[in-house]
């Protein structure tokens, strides 16, 4: 076992504050990696506050991790000592249902090992990012390309696929119209991938307080949410609109920005259950779906995307001492697009 320094919540709703933790000895296939650049997802929030229901604590939040590669075990072939390497959101997983052997891991039937907030194969709870050194088996890492910095790279491991991962399954591409909903950590993302995808993007925001970034970021269009012309204006517009809100919206007033055969894909996750007319959907055969990360590959074919189109978050950059600030932030909607923590400061 190695102690290391972390940075937990003691409990629902507790502030967080500097701790240490236990990692486990570096086991045959596992990886020890520096953790130099954790960012805070949404997710991070809602658990740690106990949003989605009963959580584990204490919580070392992070699933947006990247770092060398400090120790390979005896087994490990993908990575050596050195390499520029992340973790996102899992650790582990059954490796042997049919979404496991997909690369759907995400979707495990047996549920998949989440890297914070859930309990290994060894029974132990699993702590995340927010801390100088996680140990992980080398099939739930990915290599960091060459070419974005590890701070910006962090958050692709969580925003980055979720956003790459619905963009890519309802083909956003050249000659599509995508919406984005929410221009925070997420939707920053979604806007840079779904314009280097080639979509003609439009960001739904709640205000225009953002628009100079969005247009520099990749998108074509951006109008305010708070403006009821907006809904008037779009109607039927979109092939695909992915929302990227932490609360309950009005599902309907979006369903109704669809084309005949639109999707509306949630990858924002309330904590409060929603409800709509379903004659939203029926009416122009529409589709609400939701979508949970990407799995490995996917994840490693999206860093691999950001850097052969020079993609990165934009970020600014924190102390682990801001950690508390940056959450109230976050959950303003004032961040500019994604907090990361600078891990030599935990
Ligand atoms: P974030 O940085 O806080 O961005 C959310 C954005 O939503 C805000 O910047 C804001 O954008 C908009 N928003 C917030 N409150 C709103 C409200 N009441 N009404 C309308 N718009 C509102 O959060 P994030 O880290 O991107 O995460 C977003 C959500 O995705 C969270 O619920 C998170 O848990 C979830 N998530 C899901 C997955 C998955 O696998 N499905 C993965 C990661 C995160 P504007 O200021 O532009 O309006
Ligand atoms: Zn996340
Ligand atoms: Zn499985």
């Amino acid at each position: 076992m190695t102690t290391v320094s972390a940075y937990a919540a003691p409990a629902a709703k507790a502030p967080l504050e500097r701790t240490t933790i236990e990692r486990r000895e570096v086991g045959e296939f596992d990886v020890l990696i520096d953790i130099k650049y954790a960012g805070i997802c949404h997710s991070d929030i809602h658990q740690a506050r106990e949003g989605w229901g009963e959580a584990i604590f204490p919580m070392v939040p992070g699933h947006e991790i990247a770092g060398i590669v400090a120790e390979v075990g005896s087994g490990v072939t993908k990575f050596t000592v050195g390499d520029r390497v992340g973790v996102g959101c899992m650790v582990d997983s059954c490796r042997e249902c049919d979404n496991c052997k997909a690369g759907l891991e995400q979707y495990c039937t047996q549920g998949a090992v989440m890297t914070y907030n859930g309990v290994g194969k060894d029974g132990e709870p699993t702590y995340g990012g927010y801390s100088q050194k996680i140990v992980v088996d080398e099939n739930y890492v990915v290599g960091i390309p060459e070419g974005i910095g590890l701070d910006e790279a962090a958050p692709l491991l969580c925003a980055g696929v979720t956003t790459y991962s619905p963009l890519k399954h309802w083909n956003a591409g050249p000659g599509k119209k995508v919406a984005v909903v929410g221009m925070g950590g997420l939707g920053h993302m979604a806007v840079k991938i779904a314009h280097a995808l080639g979509a003609e993007v439009t960001v739904l925001s709640q205000s225009l307080r953002k628009k100079d970034d969005g247009l520099k970021l990749g998108a074509d269009h951006y109008y305010a949410t708070s403006d009821p012309k907006t809904f008037e204006e779009l109607a039927g517009t979109f092939d695909l609109i992915v929302s990227t809100v932490s609360a309950p919206l009005d599902f309907g007033a979006y369903l109704g920005l669809l084309k005949t055969d639109g999707a509306l894909v949630n990858v924002g996750a309330p904590e409060e259950p929603i409800s709509f007319n379903l004659f939203s959907v029926i009416s122009g055969r529409k589709t609400l779906a939701g979508s949970s990360i990407g799995g490995i590959r996917e994840t490693q074919e999206m860093l691999d995307f950001c850097a052969a189109h020079g993609l990165g978050a934009e970020i600014e950059l924190i102390r682990a001492d801001q950690i508390n600030e940056a959450y109230e932030r976050v959950l303003a909607s004032d961040v500019r697009y994604r907090f990361v923590i600078d891990t030599a400061t935990i």
